[in-house]
């Protein structure tokens, strides 16, 4: 009887090991299976970092070809999706000076000038006014009228908190930008010249719409002045154009000093989205006039 019982029980057992095993061995080959099909799917429709740039917030489906091909260029392997669409965005899959643009100009406050969109030597902007020694100290007083009474605001507004806020440098024509990027090549060499001051059509000064302030050397940003600017600037309508650590997608060092007028909306915009304008161009402006 005892004997009987113990049989019983080693049956039972060896059955429920069967039927372990056995489920164990059918969930395995179903994930095998499923495997091969489910890489087969994703390889030949979606591609995977598609998928990530669609995804991202600066993503233009225009430029999804250009995403692709730069994400593919040896150096640039490396880099987020997020940094792809930002670099392509601002035209680094292009070559600086030679894949250019002419500067759509009805676009007015919001106008770009940068290495791959230019103005031509005939441009000069047709309502430029003359800033008084209250608001000047350099040669290149003039900007144009709604940037020169922004400007003139945000000065005043400064005053008041005994900050002083003078322009250095506005409008510059484009034979003086002949001149001074001419006056750089000869004393530092192409190649250094073009990471500090603008080919003649490629200033920004030329629009009327940037103002350099007060010092035009790194020694502005430890100033009172210079805190004051990026706590208030945009209440104006000014940005500061080329930040700290965007030098690669403004295409030009740091300039604490130099700032650009585009309107106190868009300012506020840029300011708390902590884009460059080459960003926001590109996005906002271009991005949704094609679309
Ligand atoms: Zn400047």
């Amino acid at each position: 009887m005892k004997k009987k019982l113990i049989i019983i029980i080693i049956i039972i057992v060896i059955l429920v090991v069967a039927l372990a095993l056995l489920l164990l061995n059918n969930n395995k080959t179903e994930t095998v299976k499923q495997k091969p099909i489910k890489d087969k799917q994703t390889s030949e429709t979606i591609n995977p970092l598609e998928t990530k740039l669609k995804a991202e917030k600066y993503y233009i489906d225009n430029n999804l070809q250009r995403y692709l091909n730069y994400a593919n260029t040896e150096e640039k392997g490396e880099l987020t999706p997020a940094q792809i669409i930002s670099e392509v965005n601002c035209n680094l899959d292009k070559t600086k000076y030679e894949d250019i643009t002419p500067t759509n100009i009805n676009h007015n406050n919001l106008m770009l000038v940068n290495k791959y969109y230019y103005l031509t030597e005939d441009y000069t902007p047709n309502d430029l006014v003359t800033l008084t020694t209250k608001y000047n100290t350099g040669v290149n007083s003039q900007m144009r009228k709604e940037a020169a009474e922004a400007f003139m605001e945000m000065s005043d507004a400064a005053t008041l908190d005994n900050i002083i806020i003078k322009n250095a440098s506005a409008y510059r024509s484009y034979q003086y930008q002949v001149n001074l990027y001419d006056r750089y090549v000869e004393r530092d060499g192409q190649d250094a010249a073009d990471t500090y001051s603008a080919r003649p059509g490629f200033s920004e000064h030329q629009t009327g719409l940037a103002t350099d302030i007060n010092q035009i050397d790194n020694g502005f940003e430890d100033t009172d002045a210079f805190r004051w600017l990026q706590d208030n600037a945009y209440k104006y309508g000014f940005i500061l154009r080329f930040p700290k650590d965007k030098e690669n997608i403004t295409g030009y060092q740091y300039e604490p000093w130099h700032y650009r007028y585009v309107g106190k909306e868009i300012a506020k915009q840029i300011k708390e989205e902590n884009i460059t304008f080459e960003e926001y161009y590109a996005y906002y402006i271009e991005n949704e006039n094609n679309s």
